[in-house]
């Protein structure tokens, strides 16, 4: 199951499962859009993939399978990606 961490881990901006603003990459990586269009060029700093838009969960699916409450905040990671 994806995890729907919740927060940028560049700016550490608050990034609710229903946010529409948060962008993910394949290793659940997780930032906001304004990090991932802006500083990150698009893409993740960890594996150089890319970021797309993280997928919104149901509401009713929240429930019985909720968001991460896990905060990771790595500011100093957030840097372009060498491609
Ligand atoms: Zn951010
Ligand atoms: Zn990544």
């Amino acid at each position: 199951m994806l995890q729907l961490r919740p927060n940028c881990e560049c700016c550490d901006r608050d990034l609710p499962p229903e946010s529409t603003e948060a962008r993910i990459c394949s290793f659940e990586r997780t930032f906001c859009h304004s990090c991932a269009e802006g500083v990150l060029g698009g893409r993740c700093p960890n594996c150089g993939g890319e970021l797309v838009t993280r997928p919104r969960r149901p509401i009713e699916k929240l429930a019985k399978n909720p968001a991460s409450t896990e905060r990771i905040f790595n500011p100093q990671g957030c840097a372009k990606a060498v491609a």
